[in-house]
C-alpha cells in the first residue's frame, strides 16, 4: 500500500509543538518525501528550543512509523540560528557555515574530559574506535576502499562496522547488493543491517536511490547523527566512516562532531587529486584528527589479460605527498577490472576474492590501520 504525502500530514496532526500547535501548522516542516513505504523529512526549528524539540521529532517519527504501509521513518531535527537571535548555550563550535546556519547542538552527554574539540564529542556506547575514510574529490575510489578496508580488519579479527556517510550519494547499498531496510528494536534504535559480518548503515537503505533529496548542512548532521548514535550498532572495535568526498561546510562539521579517532585519505595520483587531499589533511588537522596515513588508489593499471602494468595516471604522487606532508604511506591499490567489476556487482574483492592479489593488498593497508589504532605510531 503506497504512503502518500496527505497521509503523513494527517498522521502529524496528532504531534503538537512545544507550543500546543499540530505539526502541520507549526511552519516547521520540511517538505515530506514519502516514497516506497520510506518516509522522510525534517522538522527545521530556531536553535534556541532544539532541545524542547528533540521529544517531538522522536513522537512524530513514531506516528508516521506507526501508518500502515511505512516501512521507515526518518525524521532529522535541523536548527536554524535565526537573525539577532543569541546563540544557544550548548552550541560551542566555532565553525558558521556559509548561509549563517549552525547545526543543532548534540544532545548526548559529553564523552572524554579536555579542552580539544574532540573532547565535545559525545563517545557512541560499544564503540572502542572510529575512523574515517575521506578525499579532496569524489570518483577516487573512497567508497570501495573503505569497504574493502572495513573487511581487511574484519579478516584481522577486528568487529567491524560501516557506516555510509556520503549522504547525497550512499554507494554502500550498491557496493554490498543490500536493498533490504533496516527496522527499529524495542529501545527505538533503527538496527543495522549486516552484510559479510559487518553491520551497515547508509541512507541509501532508507531513501530509494533515485529519490531526488535536497540536504542543507543542518539535516545533513541531524540525519548522520541518527545513523551513529540512533543505531544498534553493538560491541565494535572499529567503525569505519565512509566520509562525503570533498572538504566544504559539510565535511568539516562532520570532522567536527563525529568523536574520530583518525582519518585515511584516499587519493588517486594525479596532480589535481593530491591537491584536493592535501586539504582534505589540513582540514581535519583543523579540527585535531589525526591522518593515519595516505592511499594511493588507482595507482597503475594493471592489464587484466596479460598483468602488465602501467602507471597511466603517472606514479606515486600520494607516496611523494605523505612523504612532504610527514604522515604515513599506507599503500598503492591498482586500477583493475576486477576491483570495479567486483564492487559494482556488490561483491568487494576482499569478500568474493579472499585469496587473490588485490584481498592482499587491502589487508595490507588495514592492518597497517590496526597498528596504527593500537597506538604504535607508524611514522612516515
Ligand atoms: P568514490 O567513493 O570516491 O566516489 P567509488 O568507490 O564509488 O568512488 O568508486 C568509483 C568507481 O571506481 C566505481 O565504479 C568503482 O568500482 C571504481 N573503482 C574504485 N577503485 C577502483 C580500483 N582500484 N580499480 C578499478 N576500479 C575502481
Amino acid at each position: 500500500m503506497a504512503v502518500d504525502k496527505d497521509q503523513v500530514l494527517t498522521a502529524l496532526r496528532a504531534v503538537t509543538s512545544p507550543r500546543g500547535v499540530p505539526l502541520p501548522d507549526a511552519r516547521v516542516l520540511s517538505e515530506i518525501t514519502a516514497s516506497d513505504g520510506k518516509v522522510f523529512f525534517s522538522i527545521n526549528v530556531d536553535a534556541n528550543e532544539a532541545r524542547a524539540w528533540e521529544d517531538v521529532r522522536g513522537r512524530a517519527e513514531a506516528v508516521v512509523r506507526a501508518i500502515p504501509g511505512v516501512t521507515t521513518a526518518l525524521v532529522a531535527l535541523t536548527a536554524e540560528r535565526r537573525p539577532g537571535s543569541a546563540p544557544p548555550a550548548q552550541q560551542q563550535h566555532s565553525h558558521q557555515q556559509s548561509h549563517g546556519v549552525k547545526p543543532v547542538a548534540q544532545h548526548r552527554p559529553h564523552g572524554a574530559p579536555g579542552d580539544s574539540p574532540m573532547a565535545k564529542q559525545a563517545a557512541i556506547p560499544g564503540i572502542t574506535s572510529i575512523i574515517a575514510v575521506a578525499s579532496g574529490k569524489g570518483g577516487v575510489g573512497k567508497s570501495t576502499t573503505a569497504l574493502n578496508l572495513a573487511l581487511g580488519l574484519r579478516d584481522l579479527g577486528l568487529r567491524v562496522g560501516l557506516l555510509d556517510a556520503d549522504i547525497y550519494g550512499p554507494s554502500v547499498p550498491r557496493l554490498t547488493g543490500v536493498q533490504q531496510k533496516p527496522t527499529v528494536n524495542e529501545a527505538n534504535k533503527m538496527i543495522p543491517i549486516t552484510r559479510f559480518g559487518l553491520p551497515l548503515m547508509s541512507i541509501g537503505f532508507l531513501v530509494a536511490e533515485d529519490t531526488p533529496m535536497v540536504w542543507r548542512g543542518p539535516m545533513v548532521m541531524s540525519a548522520i547523527r541518527q545513523m551513529l548514535w540512533d543505531v544498534a550498532w553493538g560491541e565494535l572495535d572499529v567503525l569505519v566512516v565512509d566520509m562525503p568526498p570533498g572538504t566544504g561546510d559539510a565535511q568539516l562539521t562532520l570532522a567536527q562532531q563525529v568523536p574520530l579517532k583518525g582519518v585515511v585519505i584516499v587519493s588517486t595520483p594525479q596532480d589535481l587529486a593530491l591537491i584536493d587531499a592535501r586539504r582534505g589533511i589540513a582540514m581535519f588537522e583543523k579540527v585535531n584528527v589525526p591522518t593515519l596515513g595516505i592511499i594511493e588508489n588507482m595507482s597503475y593499471f594493471q592489464c587484466p589479460e596479460c598483468g602488465t602494468r602501467s602507471d597511466i595516471f603517472g606514479h606515486g604522487g600520494a607516496r611523494h605527498e605523505a612523504e612532504r606532508l610527514k604522515v604515513a604511506f599506507l599503500g598503492e591499490i591498482p586500477l583493475h577490472m576486477s576491483i570495479r567489476t567486483a564492487s559494482d556487482a556488490g561483491a568487494p574483492v576482499v569478500e568474493s576474492e579472499p585469496g587473490g592479489v588485490h584481498a592482499g593488498i587491502y589487508r595490507e593497508i588495514s592492518a597497517k590501520i590496526k597498528t596504527q589504532l593500537s597506538g604504535i605510531a607508524v611514522s612516515a
